[in-house]
């Protein structure tokens, strides 16, 4: 049988684009090559680690937060073991969920490393030796992996990523962390909040680069109250290791200064890069770019026709919801559709706590573009909601153009920011203004009547509340 379509990958990139492409009416099947579904994001990234940052925060707020409450706890024991049990079997549930999804929409599942050996003609190497498969279109949704060069002698031991340290399964005494990005807060929240001792190691002098800046020294401060350690402007020069402990060379930028920190685990959180290996690029000749990135154009072909790439493989934010998007405009644009993505619009959240969250433009980005504009901000602890729930640290921050008063960014960190973005998210893909946003009614009392007291603050500087 020939396929219309086969994907490479199962991440929410590939079994997005798979169900959509089969809605459409499309014969699909799909290779993966570990044996559960869902890629990093179910796997080893957004579930698993929202799992714990959800566990962990329930402890912390147990031991922080209960007796102002009002609730006498006698004492609360972290059980490891069950923490990452119950990790595992929402991990699972997940996955499961995707095989169910493969199986309703008939899409053929193989499981084994797919490559290339024509543009049409696809083998899978699995478990039980070789299979090839015919097809008229390709997508290929790889996925990505760690960066870890090679003087942080990364073991999976005692030098780990977020995949191995989503399995600790007793709390360390200290951790290191080299990078100051997303993965990295929010695990060092996760084993910060259990009472790890965490120093985190950023290269450049702000945690969160390419976030807005004040919301980046808002959560630095909300996560040096919880005991995080931070070496902004520091870089690791290198790291040894023994079976029970490593010790972190750290080294001031541009200076000769340096000293080192014995942990239990230095976890390397400084990026992830494309993963292309064994899909024998080379037999099509699918050209990539200087970063690894596979090269595609608006609509998410290669330089060979027919063959597509989509989600951390090719360029732009490394999110799932961008991976699921490119599924679906690639499902959508080999049935005939014009579909479109607009990028600028795609949120960022990080998951500590407070939360931050982000859509459109930031300050420094309009300031290169010159583009004029107003910002108004409203603070978390002038709102009634964020007092009765005791999280009044954070803000809301609307930029709106200075001459049109439309919506260009907005940033905020908070508490449950993650969800109270989308707000903004809508409002600007309908290219609201900051007075429109102001004029809608937000039930109270919620976090969301921060969005508004900001939004009213950026267009006249009539916030209510403060
Ligand atoms: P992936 O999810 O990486 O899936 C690629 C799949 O392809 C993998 O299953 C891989 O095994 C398979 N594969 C690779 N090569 C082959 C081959 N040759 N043959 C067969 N199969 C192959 N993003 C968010 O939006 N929100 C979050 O909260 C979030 N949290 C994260 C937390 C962590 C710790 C990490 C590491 C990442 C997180 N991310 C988050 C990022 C998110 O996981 C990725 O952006 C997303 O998974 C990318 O999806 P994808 O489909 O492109 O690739
Ligand atoms: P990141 O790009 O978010 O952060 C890496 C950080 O490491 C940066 O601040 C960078 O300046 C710093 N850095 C780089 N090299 C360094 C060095 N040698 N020494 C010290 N610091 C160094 O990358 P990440 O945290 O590894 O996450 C990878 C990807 O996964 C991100 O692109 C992110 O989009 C995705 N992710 C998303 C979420 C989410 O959406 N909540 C969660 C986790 C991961």
């Amino acid at each position: 049988m020939k396929y219309d379509v086969v994907v490479i990958g199962s991440g929410p990139g590939g079994y997005v684009g798979a169900i959509r492409a089969a809605q459409l009416g499309m014969k699909v099947a799909i290779i993966e090559k570990y044996k559960t579904l869902g890629g990093t994001c179910l796997n080893v990234g957004c579930i698993p680690s929202k799992a714990l940052l959800d566990s962990s925060e329930h402890y912390h707020n147990a031991v922080e937060k209960f007796a102002e409450h009002g609730l006498e706890t006698s004492s609360v024991k972290i059980n490891m073991k069950q923490m990452i049990k119950r990790k595992n079997d929402v991990v699972d549930q997940t996955c499961k969920g995707v095989e169910f999804l493969m199986k309703k929409n008939n899409i053929d599942v193989f499981y084994g490393v797919g490559s290339f050996i024509t543009k049409n003609v696809i083998a899978i190497d699995g478990l039980e030796g070789r299979k090839e498969i015919e097809t008229e279109k390709v997508i290929i949704a790889t996925g990505s992996k760690p960066i870890t060069p090679e003087i942080f002698n990364y073991d999976k031991n005692r030098v780990i990523t977020s995949t191995e340290a989503l399995n600790i399964e007793k709390v360390p005494a200290k951790m290191v962390i080299v990078g100051g990005g997303v993965i990295g807060l929010e695990l060092g929240s996760v084993f910060a909040r259990l009472g790890t001792s965490v120093d985190v190691v950023e290269y450049m002098d702000r945690i969160l680069p390419g976030m807005d800046v004040e919301c980046g020294k808002e959560l630095m401060r909300s996560l040096k109250k919880l005991g995080m350690n931070f070496y902004l402007g520091h870089g690791v020069i290198g790291v040894k290791s023994t079976k029970t402990s490593c010790t972190v060379t750290v080294r001031k930028n541009n200076k000769e200064e340096q000293f080192e920190i014995k942990a239990d685990y230095c976890l390397v959180a400084i990026g992830r890069k494309p993963y292309t290996d064994g899909l024998n690029l080379s037999a099509v000749g699918i050209q990539s770019d200087d970063k690894g990135r596979i090269e595609v154009n608006s609509h998410l072909e290669t330089n060979v026709p027919g063959i597509f790439a989509i989600g951390d493989v090719v360029r732009g934010a490394m999110l799932a919801h961008k991976a699921e998007e490119e599924g679906i405009l690639v499902a959508e644009f080999l049935s005939g559709g014009k579909p479109h993505i607009n990028y600028n619009l795609i949120p960022g959240v990080v998951y500590t706590w407070p939360e931050v969250s982000a859509v459109g433009k930031t300050e420094d980005e309009l300031k290169t573009l010159d583009i004029p504009y107003k910002s108004g901000k409203f603070p978390f602890k002038a709102l009634g909601r964020a007092r009765a729930s005791m999280d009044t640290e954070g803000m809301v921050k609307v930029l709106a153009h200075k001459d049109t008063d439309e919506i260009l960014g907005v940033h905020m960190v908070g508490p449950r920011v993650a969800d109270v973005i989308m707000e903004a998210v809508a409002l600007m893909e309908f290219r609201a203004s900051a007075e429109d946003m102001s004029r809608i009614s937000h039930p109270h009392p919620t976090y969301t009547e921060a969005v508004k007291e900001a939004a009213l603050a950026a267009s006249g500087n009539r916030a209510l509340h403060m």
